[in-house]
């Protein structure tokens, strides 16, 4: 008999090295939550007659041909051609040259894939195959006219083989207990845990296969939701300083001076944050909002009032650029108010200090001291902040910018450097608003605000999509606008995907854009897309002649950088061209024109990113998305919608959509999905339920004693590497 935490080597014998090499499976309860990808029922093939361009489906045929050749160095294709007995099709294989070599003419398989037209004539390209006839016997008994699972698979660990271990360890397997409590199970009417394993494995018709779906994933929303509301648990309960507000501080003056009115969205947060870093446990909350709402004020605020309590605030920004945005840009909003001990400054001013790690070492020693003196409020940094040598005499609130871009211990190396046994209060923030499944899964330890609108006042930024491939005329319409609009006063950023240049592209480059949605069937690629160091010359020669342009990328020294962009700021600048340094946190409010070069490269949510960084001011903003893209093409169509809306949320909501749902979470924090069934997209009601069941139980019984099988799978869920982003909070 058998557990979950069974190794499969005592199950499946030799087999477990091949399931563990290839598909990193070690344990009993591994194997049986490597669910189907799919189920084939036999006697309901597709007919080739029947087949539609662009859907999955799945074919029962003869191989009939077999031809294959190089097509280029390290790319081999196989053109295979199967027929149902009356009407054939070729199913075209790259680089898979074991499949060449069992695919023999007469054999016959299943073959799974996306129907593609080729020339007018249907094809499927690498296609999933499974062999019948093979002597590992599909059709055995144990599938004989039942519903056939088709599993992720490697070359080697085949869908045949994982489907022979999971009968053994389903028929070895002995469940006593179910992590589910039976009341909530009774309540929510889901099947049992070893009946659900039975039936997305074994399943003898559908219906008993979705029962068995809605028990599995009801079982990750829930486990992660009890994680959470374990962890927010526990966060409740630390010892926090109370910042109580004080009257004629700093925050006061602040708002006194501010040049505008306060959103009603910035009040009412305010307020919230006001109230919980009065308290002494911590704050621990997420704010997101639309790009431009205000969010940096509402955080300069938070941080204000904490200086007025005596305490100090560390901000954490992603990259250099951002850093020295927010320190300039802050320094400019508290103006007297950041001048303690200069001529003219307030008299209860505070300090705001930079520290980054490229400063020189005088400076660098300086903003050391501010920080451990307490001298500095407010002190502004880039991952240099969190180096055990930076200290800080009261530090009272980490507030953290783009969060996505850190991992969680870099966001508990800052709250470790609260005094004594103390926790800083903790308000982070994203760029973008992201849908509230991942912020209740990714960030679901934290409480979230969302600033929903924008300030009055925002001129409109139309977007257009300049498809240059079809209308070449564009490309100099492209360059005419933004002539016009810098002749107007105005500003201009050009972002390009890379840097380019002669060094080569480095995977790991800051300024790369991010690969955050499935790329898979998109264009095919011409050429490298342009970067700034090829764009500038022929803008500065040519197309821009005379007027005042700049490049700002990853590469060069941070001097320089700073440089341009306070260059810019100031109006010395009229176009800066630049990598995607500039998405976050730039704001320059006299660039109304943004052009993105190759637009197809960038995610949904990146391009509203980089597009909210005009429509900062009152003048009208234009956006131009340029691409060599057909009309017709997938990835055409989310320049489409992106210049279709301004409205981040259901952007997000679509770049989720769009994107492989496991890569949502690893890019988020850096780890890996373990969500297997659970879909954030389809599943909202789902994770909320899950969310406010988690949370009865875990306000009841926090250690979770009365439900040992639950604590099992939240310990095993925290142990597994597939949680990575749950860790250490
Ligand atoms: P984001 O939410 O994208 O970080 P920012 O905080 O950078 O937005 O704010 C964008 C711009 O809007 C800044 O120039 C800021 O000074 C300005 N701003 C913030 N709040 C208001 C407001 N209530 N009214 C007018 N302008 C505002
Ligand atoms: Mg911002």
């Amino acid at each position: 008999m058998a557990g979950l935490e069974t190794p499969l080597k005592d199950i499946v014998g030799k087999s477990a090295k091949v399931l563990a090499d290839s598909l990193d499976l070690d344990t009993v309860g591994d194997l049986l939550r490597h669910y189907p990808r799919r189920y084939v029922q036999r006697g309901e093939l597709t007919d080739l007659r029947d087949l539609q361009v662009g859907e999955y489906a799945t074919v029962f045929a003869e191989v009939t041909k077999v031809s294959a050749r190089p097509i280029r160095p390290k790319l081999r294709k196989a053109d295979v051609t199967v027929s149902d007995g009356t009407r054939s099709m070729t199913l075209t294989f790259f680089n898979q040259p074991w499949q060449e070599k069992q695919l023999r003419v007469g054999r016959k398989a299943f073959f799974a894939g996306k129907v593609e037209d080729f020339r007018g004539k249907r094809q499927l390209t690498n296609p999933e195959v499974q062999l019948v006839d093979d002597e590992l016997g599909v059709f055995d008994a144990e599938f004989a006219g039942a519903i056939l699972p088709v599993y992720p698979a490697t070359a080697k660990a085949n869908t045949f083989l994982i489907q022979r271990c999971v009968r053994m360890a389903l028929d070895m397997l002995d469940l006593d207990d179910d992590p589910l409590p039976t009341e909530l199970a009774t309540r929510l009417e889901l099947i049992g845990l070893r009946a659900a394993l039975e039936g997305i494995h074994r399943p003898k018709t559908f219906a008993e296969r979705d029962k068995a779906r809605a028990r599995l994933a009801w079982d990750e929303a829930f486990v992660l939701q009890v994680v959470m509301a374990r962890r927010r648990a526990a966060s409740a309960g630390l010892p926090a300083t109370a910042r109580r507000p004080v009257a004629g501080g700093l925050l006061d003056d602040f708002d006194a001076r501010l040049p505008f009115e306060l959103t009603d969205g910035q009040r009412r947060i305010g307020l919230t944050i006001a109230d919980e870093i009065s308290a002494d446990h911590p704050m621990h909350r997420l704010l997101q909002g639309e790009v431009g709402s205000g969010k940096t004020v509402v955080a300069v605020r938070a941080m204000l009032a904490v200086a007025d309590a005596g305490g100090q605030s560390a901000l954490l920004a992603p990259t250099e650029v951002l850093a020295q945005q927010h320190f300039r840009s802050i320094t400019v909003m508290l103006g007297d108010l950041a001048l303690r001990g200069q001529l003219g400054g307030a008299d209860h001013a505070t300090t705001v200090t930079l520290l980054t790690g490229s400063m020189g070492q005088a400076a660098r020693r300086s903003a050391l001291l501010d920080a451990a003196s307490g001298a500095a409020g407010i002190v502004v940094g880039t991952h240099a902040l969190l180096e055990e040598k930076v200290q800080f005499a009261d530090l009272g609130l980490v507030v953290v910018d783009e969060q996505h871009k850190f991992g969680v211990e870099q966001r508990d190396a800052l709250r470790a450097k609260a005094r004594d046994d103390r926790r800083p209060h903790v308000l982070v923030m994203t760029a973008t608003p992201i849908p509230r499944t991942v912020a209740m899964t990714v960030y679901g330890d934290l409480e979230v605000s969302t600033l929903e609108e924008l300030p009055k006042g925002r001129a409109e930024i139309v977007t257009y999509v300049a498809p240059v491939a079809e209308k070449p005329s564009w490309f100099d319409r492209v360059w005419q606008r933004v002539r016009d609009e810098v002749a107007g006063g105005h500003q201009a950023y050009v972002v390009c995907p890379r840097i380019g240049g002669d060094e080569p592209d480095d995977p790991d480059d800051p300024d790369a854009p991010r690969d955050d949605h499935d790329s898979g069937g998109s264009a095919p690629v011409v050429r490298p897309p342009i970067g700034v160091l090829e764009l500038l010359p022929r803008l500065t020669d040519d197309y821009l002649r005379g007027l005042r342009v700049q490049m700002l990328h990853g590469r060069m020294p941070s001097e320089a950088k700073d440089a341009t962009m306070r260059g810019f700021a100031d109006g010395e600048i009229d176009v800066l061209v630049a990598t995607t340094v500039v998405e976050v946190g730039v704001d320059v409010a006299n660039a109304t024109t943004m052009v993105i070069m190759d637009a197809e490269r960038f995610g949904v949510s990146q391009l509203h990113q980089l597009r909210g960084r005009v429509g900062r001011g009152e003048a009208a903003s234009l956006c131009l998305l340029v691409t060599e893209l057909a009309a017709d093409s997938p990835a055409r169509a989310r320049l489409d919608a992106v210049a279709g809306t301004t409205d981040g949320f259901r952007l997000s909501e679509l770049d989720l959509e769009q994107r492989r749902e496991g890569t949502i979470l690893g890019q988020q924090q850096h780890g890996r999905s373990d969500l297997r069934l659970l879909s954030l997209v389809r599943d909202r009601e789902l994770i909320e339920r899950a969310r406010d069941e988690a949370t009865a139980i875990v306000d009841a019984d926090p250690e979770l004693a009365t439900h040992p099988a639950l604590a099992a799978a939240v310990a095993d869920l925290l142990a597994s590497d597939g949680a990575e982003f749950l860790e250490k909070a």
